[in-house]
């Protein structure tokens, strides 16, 4: 398999550069496609390739994406389906019918559709509002329905909704948890709590605030 003689639009191998021309000229209105990013080490070796990372790859470029909805995103934006009334479309609907296949074989059905949809990644589980990001969704969850990650954590249908970002969106929440753990709204010393009462102190310096503070709490109470 020539990765010369390819046609990535459709998914079709010329079977010389005669053929190749004539399927320029007659299927895409002159249009050649720029060369691909993938050498042809790794063309020959796509049949062995996992679901996983056919999933993950733009039927058309042939490049990897971490993200499931960048990848989404990608495809809508730069691989319009072919319409022969916009010369300027050029792939093939069999070919992202085939990678919309093995995304469903690969994240289930439900997923699969929100991801190409590329919707449930940027709605609140919560009160249902869609945002530009999935940035923006995660914020607006944090400022509006809990007030740090401890207490998201707590939530079902913040676990769920999380689960499915993970997936499609990898990076983004596991930062912003972090950020809400230690933002500026938590302690600046978290004390840790036994499961009984006992109540450890990290530092000297954290001890000696402490005792200042319940000085000054002894000291108020007795105003
Ligand atoms: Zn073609
Ligand atoms: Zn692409
Ligand atoms: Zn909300």
């Amino acid at each position: 398999m020539s990765l010369t003689l390819y046609c990535r639009e459709c998914g079709w191998m010329a079977s010389d550069s005669i053929q190749l021309e004539e399927h320029w000229k007659f299927i895409h209105h002159g249009f050649r496609q720029p060369p691909p990013n993938i050498t042809q080490k790794d063309f020959d070796n796509i049949s062995n390739w996992g679901l996983h990372k056919q999933a993950h790859t733009c039927p058309v470029c042939l490049d990897h994406h971490t993200q499931m909805v960048g990848l989404a995103h990608h495809i809508s934006s730069n691989h319009p389906v072919r319409d022969y009334f916009r010369p300027m479309t050029h792939t093939s609907q069999i070919l992202l019918d085939h990678w919309v296949q093995i995304v469903h074989a690969c994240f289930g059905k439900k997923i699969a559709e929100n991801i190409i949809k590329g919707i449930k990644h940027r709605k609140c589980p919560e009160c249902r509002n869609f945002f530009k990001s999935t940035e923006d969704c995660a914020t607006h969850i944090f400022k509006e329905h809990f007030k740090n990650c401890q207490q998201a954590m707590n939530s079902e249908t913040y676990i769920n909704w999380s689960r499915y970002v993970n997936l499609v969106n990898p990076g983004v929440l596991p930062a912003m948890e972090k950020h809400h753990m230690d933002g500026k709204k938590s302690p600046r010393f978290v004390l840790h709590r036994q499961p009984d009462i006992e109540v450890l102190i990290d530092s000297p310096v954290m001890a000696q605030q402490q005792m200042a503070q319940d000085l000054q709490e002894e000291l108020f109470a007795q105003i």
